[in-house]
């Protein structure tokens, strides 16, 4: 194995809050099917909010998800920074990255969660709890870049705690989403990774299953959170937005939070040309998750005579295949791959298909668009653990990260029901993978340098 040198490694997809950032009450209400006499020690309750966001009850294995929600910052901060030291480290990865970086998202659970129930907003307070703590310097070696929430009904309504509040006009919008983005000391246009530190507020996280429709049907409230948007283009910070059905819902049900999500809805968003938003820098997270990736590949037995299932796709309809054509038809576009699962050999397989179709630099391949700069899809792609979201399945950082090594170098070693992959020389060898989706193309998310 020889080593992998790189200038950064950067994961582009993780979280640092804890229980007291996620509203409890309201997570209760929605999951009314729950019997809550099952709970039988009255602190109990608070580990609620943590294991409904896998909507699972607890496990043996899932122990380490939950503690994660009860520990203070600096313990995860601090074990985050340790594992993926080991990480890199090991030798069977032998990874040297000059720079490591993780930019928690940070979500704004206020509307539907915290003020629903008659609480003050708690944005302000989860922002300076995490900053104050990563910023004491002798913390972790990994550079830590906060992204901050942005919920666009805070700023497009007189009163956003209410329902049917009257709608701002535009000059009050803009000043309003200017001044969150003051407030919190956002760096905006950041293109020289060597003036940023630990702290800074370095992007944008969209959450729209928090009970908001990014592309809703009426006229007036698209043109409200189209001037959100817009105003965050002009800042030119990198936004993060939820990308996968399977969400955390808050006031809303799960068909309704997969609705606001779709990438479909993004799609006609871009398209807008009166709304003007196709330079927006985006992360679509999680490229649509296993379940969308492997609709793409569209695996079958051949005649039912072979014992291996191969692909029938590329079936280019869906949610991933809606990513993808984001991805390709715009020069600011991204997915990062955050909690996709690795030993599920079915998912891999059609990922592997996916970049294989996708055909090598000087070739269209299959996913080509029409009138488009048709960017290649491993030019896209993003590293992203989303951890603590996977610690229920995998022990910690370097367990999660040792499994998409595995994946990508030896596919044909997972276990489960067989999936043709690509041949050993039609895929991408795991350093090229690595180096673009931990190095090369979160520069270009994150910091505009090619
Ligand atoms: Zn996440």
């Amino acid at each position: 194995m020889s080593r992998i040198d790189m200038e950064l490694f950067i994961d582009s997809h993780c979280h640092l809050f804890n229980i007291s950032d996620i509203p409890i009450l309201q997570t209760v209400i929605d999951k009314e099917k729950f019997v809550l006499e099952q709970v039988h020690h009255p602190l109990k309750a608070l580990l609620l909010p943590a294991v409904f966001f896998k909507r699972k009850f607890i496990k043996k294995q899932q122990y380490k998800f939950i503690s994660f929600f009860e520990s203070e910052i600096e313990t995860n901060a601090r074990n985050i920074d340790k594992s993926l030291n080991i990480t890199l480290s090991d030798e069977n990865h032998q990874i040297s990255a000059g720079k490591k970086i993780i930019t928690p998202l940070i979500m704004d659970f206020d509307r539907n969660g915290f003020v629903a129930n008659g609480n003050p907003e708690k944005i302000k307070s989860q922002v300076v709890k995490l900053v104050e703590t990563i910023k004491r310097e002798d913390i972790v070696s990994t550079i830590i870049l906060p992204f901050i929430a942005v919920d666009p009904r805070r700023f497009v309504y007189e009163d956003w705690s209410k329902e049917d509040s009257k709608l701002l006009g535009e000059g009050q919008i803009s000043t309003n989403i200017t001044n969150y983005i003051n407030d919190f000391s956002v760096k905006t246009a950041i293109n020289d990774i060597s003036a940023i530190e630990t702290g800074d507020i370095c992007g944008i996280k969209l959450y729209p299953s928090l009970g908001w429709d990014l592309f809703p049907s009426d006229e007036n409230i698209l043109k409200s959170y189209a001037i959100v948007l817009k105003k965050l283009v002009e800042f030119d910070v990198p936004i993060t937005v939820h990308c996968q059905k399977a969400s955390f819902e808050l006031g809303i049900d799960s068909d309704k939070g997969n609705e606001f999500t779709d990438p479909f809805k993004w799609n006609k968003l871009l398209a807008n040309t009166a709304l003007d938003l196709k330079n927006i820098r985006l992360n679509l997270a999680h490229f649509g998750g296993e379940e969308g990736v492997k609709k793409i590949a569209d695996f079958r037995y051949k005649n039912g005579e072979s014992e291996e299932k191969c692909p029938y796709g590329p079936r280019k309809k869906g949610w991933t295949y809606e990513i993808i054509k984001l991805i390709k038809n715009y020069d600011n576009t991204y997915a990062d791959l955050a909690a996709f699962d690795w030993c599920d050999k079915h998912a891999v397989a059609s990922l592997l298909w996916i970049l294989f179709w996708d055909g090598k630099q000087d070739e269209d391949g299959e996913f080509y668009q029409d009138n488009s700069p048709n960017h290649k899809i491993i030019n896209k792609l993003l590293w992203g653990t989303d951890i603590p979201m996977v610690l229920d399945a995998y022990r910690d950082y370097h367990d999660y990260f040792s499994s998409f090594f595995r994946a990508i170098d030896k596919p044909h070693q997972l276990e489960g029901n067989d999936y043709e992959v690509p041949a050993a020389n039609k895929r991408y060898k795991v350093s090229e993978i690595i180096n673009q989706l931990a190095c090369n193309n979160p520069k270009r998310f994150h910091f505009k340098e090619n």
